[in-house]
């Protein structure tokens, strides 16, 4: 090789190879040089949103799917690596009304055909520059095969299941109160509110019994709402209030005068407050809950915009409600009702996305019956069609399935899926019609005013039909070919927002697993054990670490030293270790290849040379054996950080300290066993090229392309060693 001295250099090098590989065709699976009968083996990517750059969870998913599908690949089978990018619905339309905000403007002030259309072009965009960041990382995706969420053979497929689902009785429309985000407009689902401690007051209030001098105090963090209680409950073990329970009293909501009911109900707190505790089912969703156990009305006192509404009275209907709730304890402390109040810990729902505070609201939206759904995704994993690595998993997985409650999928977003519902607009019909194009009349009434509904679905529900949404879209044979798919690597983090809702929906559609195997992998974290985030300052740019360290580095440093499921330790020093690792790979083939010059020695097998191996060569090719089936071992039981393990430690420590060194000085000293060194050599190369190339593709390829000569025009179709 030529340039004796100089280091390996990923920047110069990692570009070259890629269009090597992508001009091969090889990613793509027709185009490999199968034999009759071989395997297929399929890996749906999780498609990454299309909204901005590529993070370092990214780069653990590529390294991993790229391990996996290079592995398989060089088995022999049929690999494909389906890539693709996801809408993103809520996320991509808050991330782009920010850029409409710096130009001053609103969604609004596009409307919805315009606003989604350039947030169709930006997400376009985007999904371009991912694509030469997934390119960068190394990885040996079916381009030809790339899909979008929203790809409209894709968006067919989502809108039947929905209709199938309609149909059936699956989806239906409810009054419920949902987690409304003032902030975003929209609905969202449990899984995108998190919970923040913070600072709260709990106030006392003293609601007048009637016909009595008496109070009953019930304690709240929400006195604006109280405009809206429709109750008073407490705990039916609780004494304090057997009498009052006994003698059926009946109690004046203050401010509004209303009359309402003291009830008993189990899921009373005893301990919270007073005991004693205020209803207001259209805004609170355990309040909901008891209220229709209770049959209680729920009266709206909070709007959609996050101001009162008229119910809330006309003292306080328009006010905002930290001003209304001022309002309301200035009246109650002019009226002598408000008793005390305290400093209280409290954890309050936020919005994931935009981090505004939740307002739980009573609205219409579409749901789908889960029930059905969760009892076959349980059985799915308890017959062991599928498998969860780490196993651990499957017990969550099992606990959040059983606990499982309707998942609303309806969204008042424009960048989505449209529901595919339309409503007629008479009025004495109203008539509900799901069809995947819009009918020219009301089926009922024959009405031609019909209109559709605004909303679209949760991008859960677009992204829980991927793995089969791709293939059936795809080549025509790619569905009976690759479905099952064999495995469906993500974080652990998402296993409820996406992997649970892939068995269920895949189960609904295909009557199949939608995959046999889910791998689990960890949280990114620094040195430190921190978690990643901006604020923190400590955020790796994976594209930034390529390009000073290599893709092979920094792939490496994520598999190293790390299991299935376990928290991704990463940190510049790992990258700069496994980047001297690289180089050591370099130097050393460069070594070997000086010393073997143009010899041949493909066609040389160290079982049937005549050639008299000394005891050091016997002992690196016995040790190259057994480093094989180990490595081999590892990767099939999703072992990838002991594979690569293995890999460095017997290439590194074993040849390069050992057998190199050995046959460096038989070379030298002109011995007569030299030549055995050489074979050896060659032999060790050779194979340790194919085991690390799934780790380290770039490198090992490029040391490929430089032998003397070589079975195959490519490392990644190169046969697995035995
Ligand atoms: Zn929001
Ligand atoms: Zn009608």
């Amino acid at each position: 090789m030529e340039n004796e001295n100089k280091p390996y250099n990923p920047k110069e090098i990692e570009h070259k190879i890629y269009q090597i590989w992508e001009k091969s065709g090889y990613f793509n699976p027709d185009n490999l040089p199968l034999k009759k009968g071989t395997k297929p083996y399929c890996i749906i990517m999780p498609p990454p949103n299309a909204n901005g750059s590529l993070h370092v969870g990214h780069a653990v998913f590529v390294t991993l799917e790229d391990i996996m599908t290079r592995y398989n690949r060089m088995r022999g089978k049929a690999a494909l690596w389906l890539p693709g990018a996801d809408h993103a619905g809520i996320l991509t339309q808050v991330v782009y009304e920010r850029e409409l905000n710096k130009q001053g403007k609103t969604r609004f002030d596009l409307g919805r055909e315009e606003f989604y259309r350039q947030t169709y072009d930006f997400s376009i965009n985007n999904k371009k520059a991912m694509e030469d960041q997934l390119k960068k990382l190394g990885a040996s995706c079916d381009w030809s095969r790339e899909k979008f969420t929203l790809d409209p053979k894709i968006s067919q497929i989502v809108i039947e299941t929905f209709k199938k689902m309609y149909d059936e009785g699956l989806i239906y429309r409810g009054e419920r109160i949902i987690n409304w985000c003032p902030r975003c407009q929209t609905a969202l689902s449990d899984l995108e509110v998190i919970h923040q401690p913070r600072k709260a007051k709990l106030y006392y209030i003293k609601y007048p019994i009637v016909n009595s001098g008496d109070f009953i105090i019930v304690a709240t963090t929400r006195p604006e709402t109280m405009l809206g209680d429709t109750a008073v409950a407490v705990n039916p073990k609780d004494e304090r209030y057997t009498e009052f329970l006994k003698n059926n009293i009946q109690i004046k909501l203050p401010l509004i005068d209303r009359i309402i009911p003291l009830i008993a109900d189990k899921n009373v707190e005893a301990s919270f407050g007073t005991g004693a505790v205020k209803i207001t089912p259209a805004h609170d969703p355990a309040d909901f809950e008891i209220a229709q156990r209770h049959k209680l009305p729920a009266i709206n006192v909070i709007g959609q915009d996050g101001k009162m509404t008229e119910l809330a009275g006309s003292a306080y209907a328009g006010l905002k409600i930290p001003d209304c709730r001022q309002k309301v304890l200035d009246d109650l402390s002019a009226l002598n009702l408000l008793e005390k109040e305290e400093d209280y810990e409290q954890n309050v729902a936020i919005c994931e996305r935009c981090k505004a505070v939740i307002e739980p609201l009573i609205s219409k939206q579409w749901f789908v019956k889960i029930k059905p759904l969760a009892e076959k995704a349980i059985e799915a994993v308890k017959n062991g069609q599928i498998k969860f690595i780490p196993a651990r998993f499957a017990k969550i997985y099992f606990h959040w399935l059983k606990n499982i409650k309707d998942w609303c999928i309806s969204r008042q977003l424009w960048w989505g899926h449209r529901l595919p519902v339309y409503y007629c607009q008479d009025q004495n019909c109203q008539e509900t019609i799901v069809s995947l194009q819009k009918p020219t009349k009301c089926l009922k009434c024959a009405n031609t005013n019909l209109e559709q509904d605004p909303d679209t679905l949760d991008t859960w529900f677009s992204s829980g039909q991927w793995p089969f949404t791709t293939l059936m879209t795809n080549q025509p044979n790619d569905f009976k070919r690759f479905y099952p798919i064999s495995v469906m690597e993500t974080g652990w983090d998402i296993l409820f927002f996406w992997v649970a809702r892939m068995i269920m929906l895949g189960i609904y559609r295909t009557g199949k697993v939608p995959f046999k195997y889910v791998f689990l992998h960890g949280l990114v974290r620094d040195k430190d054990r921190q978690k990643m985030s901006k604020s923190k300052g400590n955020v790796i740019d994976p594209l930034a670490v390529v390009t000073d360290h290599g893709a092979d580095a920094l792939r490496m440093s994520l598999v190293f030293g790390t299991g299935a499921g376990n928290d991704i330790v990463v940190s510049e020093d790992k990258v700069i270790a496994q980047k001297r690792f690289a180089n050591k790979i370099w130097n050393a083939s460069k070594f070997v290849l000086n010393a073997i010059g143009d010899t041949d020695y493909t066609n040389l097998h160290p079982d049937d040379t005549d050639k008299k191996f000394t005891k050091e060569d016997k002992w690196i090719l016995k040790e190259l054996q057994k480093s094989t089936k180990k490595i081999t071992q590892d990767i099939e039981k999703y072992r990838f950080h002991e594979a690569a393990q293995e890999a460095y430690h017997f290439f590194w420590h074993k040849f390069c300290d050992k057998t190199i060194e050995d046959v460096k000085i038989r070379i030298q000293n002109n011995s007569k066993d030299a030549d055995e060194g050489k074979l050896a050599l060659w032999t060790v190369l050779y194979n340790s090229l194919k085991l690390l190339h799934p780790f380290m593709p770039f490198v090992t390829e490029a040391i490929y392309q430089k032998l003397p000569s070589r079975p195959k025009e490519l490392l990644m179709i190169e046969e697995w060693p035995e």
